[in-house]
């Protein structure tokens, strides 16, 4: 290298667009107005399309009904207003070989832009009409007077007046000017080579100005592992900054053997899937420094097992242990069903004769009021209460703990930065160890990179003796009278169902609603004579336990519910899962709320139903044809792209521009062990200040991503 060092990104984000050759003022102004502001900005917008020229096809070549792309001139334009008062542009195009037409309905402003002499290339799928061939409403690329085989096309904007021509132009100035010096590139040559990847500066000049789309592909994929890189980079350095940061609690053994008299009772040997995952967990407490572990299981692959022997090991080493879930009502039913399981169990302690005393587990909600909070609260604060269930408010409101070890977060909704910190506020001179357990699967690159500071752990077995869900559609009123037959036949061969309502909007009072005239339509008719039960979030506690108690031991036939029965729910003689307006749901509660049905001996039954006859709905075709988790947890990826993963509100420098978690998925597991290996133990990074240096310029705050569901 010589003397004078190469262009870091940090230089390229310091000198103004405006500085480059034809951006005057108006044009900075536009410029600004899309977001571009630096000559970087500018380098990272990189073009929507490539159009080959030797590749195109030639009018004469096109078929009829296929999508093809043409580069042509325009030869006239006209515009009139056809019936319902549209507005029609006309055109006729040519390219040499031939001739074709088209039309644009509805957007008037095609006649300005597309003018006589004009080359543009046409992107759409040709028809015949009036004998000749047209194409309607074809994507349109001005591509200008740029020559070359490849010619870039940008996101232009019609309203900030850019075309792709003038910014191909200022990117080719930019470029023209960096050459001399070149740029620099932040990842070790050897790394490089070892995974085949192109030099940094070859893959932004090769994206903007390829010579051929085998080049386009190369820089492509150069370019969107440095967005992945840079992501991963941030989160391990994370992870191993949050290892550092905090000394973890240390357990000792106060010999009560909590955990082995768990296994003692558990009715069920644990399968090697828990086992395994136990065993993670278990090293993570023993290490020095706190745990931060995601659990990921599909519905019913058994994790709260898992959580109450990880909780169990935290009060066998002499501090406590809590359990965050999202709502209320699912700390009511895990305080339940925990209570259940640790039915018995003793704790050590000195100041009995007998040496032990009954494992107190408390739940604390909001709704636990008066001298019971009280006598929670005081319990907390002493260590008298081992174990607590609640919502996140455990962590977040005046809640004090003797000692809090380990806290289990059933996550819904993302247990993020503020959430942590909250946790670690509550320690004493050492951070507690922290696992988090989704409440449905996520794809493993997006895992990685929504969770990437956590270990992850996989519980990929479901328990033995589960009999596969059979999933059916029930589209449209005519269907749905056949799933009340089956309700009644599977109730009278002794089993119960369970009938989820609406959702509608957000509302709570209107899921009430609707639920409470669902109950009753089925009560006076297609369930008549059978015993109903309602449950909603507006139910009284009392009332609930009542009618919770009343199905689990077969006084009730159905249960008429709104989501409240997502999780937690488990009554194996339930075999029917009926979900109305099930287009309403997403995959994911869609695959909770069927997971409560398949936990017995007998075959189960969902039906989604929809109050309509619909065309398609690729969701509920997933959910019937597959009974996965983790693969269902791909296609929501790919319909729902990653939009909603991703917080998308993130303004200025959006890190992810070409990658793409969904379409790049070896990549992302590539960039997870090259940062894994370049942070190594040193998350200052001092050997790759480059590297470092670039990821704190681009890449945002990580931690608020949506995962919900
Ligand atoms: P989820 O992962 O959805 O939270 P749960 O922890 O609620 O699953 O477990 C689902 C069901 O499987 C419960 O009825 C539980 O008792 C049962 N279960 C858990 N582990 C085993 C096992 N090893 N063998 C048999 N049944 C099990
Ligand atoms: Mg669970």
């Amino acid at each position: 290298m010589s003397a004078v060092s190469r262009i870091t990104l940090r230089e390229l984000a310091e000198i103004d667009v405006g500085r480059l050759a034809r951006v005057g003022p108006k044009k900075r102004e536009a410029l600004a107005s899309v977001g571009v502001d630096t000559v970087l900005d500018l380098l990272m917008t990189y073009p929507r399309r490539w159009v080959d020229r030797t590749n195109e096809a030639h009018i004469e070549d096109l078929a009829i009904g296929v999508e093809a792309l043409v580069l042509v001139t325009v030869r006239s334009v006209s515009k009139r207003t056809g019936r319902n008062r549209r507005t029609i542009v006309d055109v006729a195009v040519g390219d040499g070989s031939g001739r074709m037409h088209v039309v644009f309905f509805n957007q008037p402003w095609r006649d300005r832009q597309l003018t006589e002499g004009l080359q543009v290339a046409l992107f759409g799928k040709p028809d015949v009409y009036r004998g000749g061939l047209q194409m309607t409403n074809p994507i349109v690329d001005l591509i200008g007077d740029r020559t070359g085989r490849i010619v870039p096309i940008y996101p232009q904007s019609d309203k900030a007046q850019l075309s792709t021509w003038e910014i191909a132009g200022w990117v080719e100035n930019a470029i023209d000017r960096a050459r001399p010096r070149g740029i620099g590139d932040p990842v070790p040559p050897a790394v490089l080579a070892r995974h085949e990847l192109i030099g940094r500066q070859p893959a932004l000049f090769g994206i903007h100005a390829p010579e051929s789309i085998a080049e386009q592909r190369t820089s492509r994929r150069r370019l969107a592992f440095d967005e992945l890189l840079r992501v991963q980079v941030a989160l391990v350095r994370q992870k191993r900054a949050l290892e550092q940061a905090g000394r973890g609690v240390e357990y000792e053994d106060r010999g009560a053997g909590l955990v082995a008299q768990f296994y003692a009772r558990l009715p069920y040997p644990l399968t090697d899937a828990q086992q395994r995952t136990i065993d993670e967990i278990a090293a993570d407490l023993d290490r020095t420094f706190p745990m931060h572990r995601l659990l990921q299981g599909d519905v019913g692959s058994g994790k709260t097992v898992v959580a109450v022997s990880a909780l169990l090991r935290a009060v066998d080493g002499g501090h406590q242990g809590a359990l965050m879930v999202p709502t209320e009502v699912l700390a009511e039913q895990h305080a339940t069903s925990i209570r259940a399981l640790l039915d018995g169990l003793t704790v050590g302690t000195a100041d009995n004769l007998f040496g032990e005393r009954p494992l107190r587990l408390e739940l604390l909600t909001n709704r636990v009021t008066g001298a019971d909070r009280a006598a929670i609260l005081s319990g907390l604060a002493s260590g008298e209460v081992d174990l607590v269930v609640g919502t996140h408010a455990l962590i977040q409101q005046g809640v004090e703990f003797a000692s809090l070890g380990l806290a289990v977060v059933d996550e819904q909704h993302r247990f993020g930065v503020e959430q942590r910190a909250a946790l670690r506020s509550k320690a004493g001179e050492s951070v507690p160890d922290l696992l988090v357990m989704t409440a449905t699967p996520i794809p493993r690159t997006a895992a990685m990179t929504v969770y990437g500071d956590l270990d992850v752990s996989v519980l990929d077995e479901l328990p033995p003796g589960r009999t596969p869900i059979v999933t059916h559609w029930a589209n449209g009123p005519l269907e749905e009278s056949g799933v009340w037959d089956d309700v009644r036949a599977e109730v009278a061969a002794g089993r119960q169902a369970f009938v989820v309502c609406p959702l509608i909007d957000e509302s709570e009072k209107l899921q009430v609603a609707s639920a409470e005239e669902t109950f009753e339509r089925l009560a006076s008719g297609e369930l008549s004579g059978l015993r109903l039960g309602l449950l909603h979030g507006r139910v009284v506690p009392a009332e609930r336990e009542r009618a919770m108690g009343a199905f689990r031991t077969g006084e009730l036939d159905v249960l008429v519910a709104t989501t409240v029965i997502e999780v937690g729910v488990d009554v194996p003689n339930a075999t029917v899962m009926v979900i109305l307006d099930a287009d309403r749901f997403g995959i994911a509660q869609l695959h909770q709320l069927r997971g409560r049905v398949g936990r017995g001996v007998h075959t189960s039954t969902c039906w989604l139903v929809t109050s309509q006859v619909l065309e398609e709905n690729p969701r509920l075709t997933a959910l019937v044809d597959s009974t996965d988790g983790f693969q269902l947890a791909e296609v929501d990826l790919d319909l729902r792209g990653e939009g909603t993963l991703m917080d998308t509100a993130q303004k200025g420098r959006n890190d992810l521009r070409l990658a793409s978690l969904r379409r790049d998925r070896a990549l992302v597991e590539l960039a997870r062990v090259v940062a894994i290996d370049l942070v190594g133990d040193d998350p200052e990074m001092s050997e790759h200040a480059a590297l470092r240096d670039e990821v704190d310029l681009l890449v945002a705050e990580r931690e608020e991503y949506l995962t919900r569901s």
